[in-house]
């Protein structure tokens, strides 16, 4: 997860990483009192998007007083950058800037390791200095076990070219830094520009922070981060419920157990779909091993109150979990969402196969559900859904 200039703003604070004050506003009227606020002569506004060189759009500007602020506020708020709607954006004092670095840590994966880059020349984007100047780019692996200390930071700070003068305190943004990485189970923390000012302080003065999602157990806090406004409303009810769900944006509705499985369901579905007009998988969603009937509720409901979605095509391959068992939840699900109420109008296709299956297919054919059809195989049953959702459209 992409956190907000802001947030990282805000984690670096925490860990000791220098910052300047800082307010968000959502409209210029706030810009206005945040600016009064921060009681600073000229400060800076800034675009909060996810995304890099908002500078450069003119998501960054200067302004010199309260009034002001909110003009510029009122500039950059709905512009677009990349792609990106600005809806918030950050105030801070402005600095004054003597020179502008670049220092980040972050998750190797092509060499199963940590990297810490640092150059004195920051500023501009850091893909455009690799390829510019690649020399004035350090890149020092991070030996996981010792991490960053104050050694290890000096010896990336000189790698990185920097001044004899600003070493030590470049080298203690370093140590902060991997705190920051490691405390908050990041797998980038980037500082660009990092910066001098004319008075001789470093200050982070640009922020981006990634964070593992994997490690979100360990951070309740880092729920709050989430960008609610930013992701599709059914993948946050779903993310909720803790289901592995992510929208497409085709009609025929799909539930499968186990990663893979979906992945290939997916994809003979949208091979199907061809021969009826070109319809396609509507979302992911794996309900992994234990097909609960919990679970095939919470997912049915999720699917099922999708607008775009025509048809369902449950596909499951009995392990761990029977597909007896997973028969029983789907009879069951279908009995809970009439009892919340959900309306359930749309055709299931069910393919059941593996462990127990004939128990399974007998136990839905039992239940004569009108909305429910059977079918053997995954090609079978793929043509089945896409054809029926293609007769629905
Ligand atoms: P980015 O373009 O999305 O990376 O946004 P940054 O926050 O890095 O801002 C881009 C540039 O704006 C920086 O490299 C600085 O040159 C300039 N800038 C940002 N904040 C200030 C500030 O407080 N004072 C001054 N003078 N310039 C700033
Ligand atoms: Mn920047």
């Amino acid at each position: 997860m992409d956190l907000f200039e802001y947030q990282a703003r805000d984690l670096f604070a925490a860990h000791g990483v220098p910052v300047l004050d800082a307010r968000v506003a959502d409209t210029a009227e706030q810009a206005e009192v945040a600016a009064a606020e921060l009681g600073a002569g000229t400060v800076v506004v800034k675009a909060q998007v996810k995304t890099g060189g908002r500078g450069k759009a003119g998501g960054v500007k200067l302004a010199h007083s309260p009034a002001e602020a909110g003009a510029r506020a009122r500039e950059i708020l709905g512009m677009d950058i990349k792609g990106h709607t600005v809806h918030r954006v950050m105030l801070a004092p402005a600095a004054s800037i003597a020179e502008e670095f670049y220092v980040s840590v972050l998750l190797d994966r092509a060499n199963r390791s940590y990297l810490a880059m640092a150059s004195r020349e920051g500023g501009m984007e850091i893909e455009q200095l690799a390829v510019a100047k690649p020399e004035a780019l350090a890149r020092v692996p991070v030996d996981p076990l010792r991490g960053i200390d104050a050694a290890v930071a000096r010896d990336i700070v000189r790698a990185g070219g920097f001044a004899p003068e600003v070493t030590e305190q470049v080298a203690e943004v370093l140590v902060a830094l991997w705190e920051v990485f490691t405390a908050e189970d990041a797998t980038l923390v980037e500082v660009n520009p990092l910066v001098r000012t004319a008075d001789g302080r470093i200050i982070a003065l640009d922020g981006k922070v990634t964070l593992d999602e994997n490690a979100g157990f360990r951070h309740p806090e880092h729920a709050e981060l989430a960008d609610r406004g930013g992701t599709d409303p059914l993948e946050v009810r779903a993310r909720e419920r803790d289901l592995n769900y992510v929208k497409l944006d085709g009609e025929v509705g799909i539930i499968g157990n186990g990663a893979g499985l979906v992945m290939a369901t997916l994809d003979v579905v949208a091979y199907a779909g061809q021969d009826f007009g070109g319809v396609k998988p509507a979302n992911f969603l794996d309900i992994g091993g234990g097909a609960s009937a919990d679970v095939m509720a919470n997912g049915l409901e999720i699917i099922l109150g999708d607008p775009s979605v025509r048809s369902v095509f449950v596909n499951v391959f009995g392990g761990i979990t029977a597909c007896d068992a997973v028969a029983t939840g789907i009879v069951q699900a279908m009995e809970m969402l009439k009892e919340r109420g959900e309306r359930i109008d749309k055709p299931l296709v069910v393919r059941l196969d593996g462990n127990n299956a004939e128990k399974g297919r007998a136990i839905l054919a039992e239940a004569e559900h009108d909305l429910i059809e059977m079918v053997d195989t995954m090609d079978s049953a793929a043509r089945r859904a896409a054809e029926l959702a293609a007769a629905s459209g």
